[in-house]
């Protein structure tokens, strides 16, 4: 228990509650555990710690099989050291009052903030990228010089660069926001704080414009000005304040045709679905195998994953299905490791030995196929896996078709009593609607479908709690 083992919280060792002392809590962590089970104790993490340690906790997932502990190096995410992550780790060491600096600049986000970036109609590298931007995590001059004691400048005009300067002051920034199709006079923006600037900016262009439009072009002319910025700065390519707009504006258009053509291609299989129901279905396997198809789906908000997985025959018929909740996980990493395993644990208590495992996370089925686990925290739930592998007489894991297109567009096709195409902003996305589709089919069809159509409609995990 002394040494560091949370995933999430620096120093990652458990925070005490005010009225517990050292030595009232289990020197390992195993009596942390249930007794007799791969459960946490949870009454027990909630009277020992911190409510936000007691949450970290939950959300490592526990192994059913015995294993051995090991050391891993939390700062990647294999665990396994890089000499990059232990560069970030040395500097963060050299500035610890770096977290804390964060922290007070955060404190003024107004949560609308992260929800317009969640939702707007850009790309996933958009939107993580405007994510760390609000909090500060961009390597502006200001936070290198902070960090490394260097003295950069703005690559444009050689002044102090903060992220204020960088996306509203700067000559070349206000010269490309003020030609672009936004027209935005963003120097007379006196206001200094970054936060604030942000909010006014978004809540003006919401004003203005109900389609959301104006926003999904400032997030690509934002992206535009830090490409130019970098290019500049490190690859000595200029692109001119026309070329910084046009690529903003042309990403923008090619954004949408991908999303247009994506809808055509769904408009053509709904046209097909009579004709051709279960495409998927028509098996180039042997007939002695059964093909599980499993997948995990995680409600952050409500602090949950779900995993689910449908059992078929190679002729197509249905053997069974089955899903469980897993309250206080909802890393869609792990989730999908814990998919695999309870898929892998029902086929076991059906006593099926020739099965094909088919999901959609590359990341598992290359864990288990190399014997090489890729995520650090699901290591217990590798063991698990390869343990339970020995029972099969003959396995395969497959990572299930999937078409990709221009801007990282996922076609997924689920494939549940008849083919359903969905075009998807992300592939959490998909694998949120795979496994609705499929609980809503098998486990849970009192529940109205177009609850869970809606991508904004959230779950409510008292409703979905349907004991099979
Ligand atoms: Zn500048």
């Amino acid at each position: 228990m002394q040494d560091p083992w949370i995933p999430l919280q620096y120093p990652y060792i458990p925070r005490l509650k005010d009225n517990i002392t050292q030595d009232m809590i289990p020197s390992k962590v195993i009596d942390l555990m249930a007794a007799g089970t791969s459960q946490w104790d949870i009454q027990k993490l909630q009277q020992l710690f911190i409510n936000e340690d007691a949450e970290a906790i939950l959300t490592i997932p526990l192994p059913i099989y015995l294993s051995q502990d090991r050391l891993i190096w939390n700062d990647s995410k294999d665990g396994k050291y890089t000499a990059k992550s232990g560069y970030h780790k040395a500097m963060n060491r050299i500035t610890p009052n770096i977290e804390e600096d964060i922290q007070t600049s955060t404190d003024n986000i107004n949560p609308a903030n992260w929800k317009t970036i969640w939702d707007a109609n850009v790309p996933n590298k958009i939107k993580i990228f405007l994510w760390k931007l609000l909090w500060n995590g961009i390597p502006t001059c200001e936070a290198l010089n902070f960090r490394l004691k260097t003295e950069h400048k703005c690559p444009h005009c050689h002044q102090e660069e903060d992220r204020v300067h960088l996306l509203f002051h700067c000559d070349f920034a206000a010269k490309v926001w003020f030609l672009s199709p936004l027209a935005l006079q963003s120097r007379s923006i006196e206001n200094t704080n970054f936060h604030n600037i942000w909010s006014k900016l978004i809540s003006e262009m919401q004003e203005l414009d109900r389609s959301e439009e104006s926003i999904q072009l400032f997030f690509f002319l934002i992206w535009a000005i830090w490409k130019a910025r970098n290019n500049k700065a490190f690859k000595e390519v200029i692109w001119t304040i026309e070329d910084t707009v046009q690529v903003a504006v042309k990403n923008v258009e090619e954004y949408q045709t991908a999303l247009t053509l994506n809808q055509q291609i769904l408009s053509k299989l709904g046209g097909n679905r009579q004709r051709q129901p279960t495409c998927r279905s028509r098996s180039t396997y042997p007939d002695h195998f059964v093909r599980i198809s499993y997948d995990g789906a995680t409600n952050k908000e409500y602090k949950f994953g779900t995993v689910a997985r449908v059992a078929k025959l190679a002729n197509g018929v249905v053997q069974g299905a089955e899903s469980n909740i897993f309250r206080g996980i909802w890393d869609p990493g792990i989730l999908e490791f814990l998919a695999l395993r309870e898929a892998m644990r029902w086929a076991k208590m059906k006593g099926w030995r020739n099965v094909i495992f088919e999901g959609d996370a590359i990341q598992v089925t290359d864990s288990v196929n190399s014997g090489n686990c890729s995520l650090a925290t699901g290591w217990g739930i590798c063991q698990d896996i390869w343990h339970l592998k020995d029972f099969f007489e003959e396995t395969m894991h497959k990572v299930v078709r999937f078409i990709k297109g221009a801007h990282r567009k996922v076609l997924y096709f689920t494939f549940h009593f008849d083919i359903k195409a969905t075009v998807l902003r992300s592939s959490s996305e998909a694998e949120y609607r795979a496994l609705t589709g499929l609980t809503c089919e098998l486990q849970w069809l009192p529940l109205s479908p177009a609850t869970f159509n809606s991508a904004t409609a959230k779950l409510r995990p008292l409703n979905m709690y349907r004991p099979s």
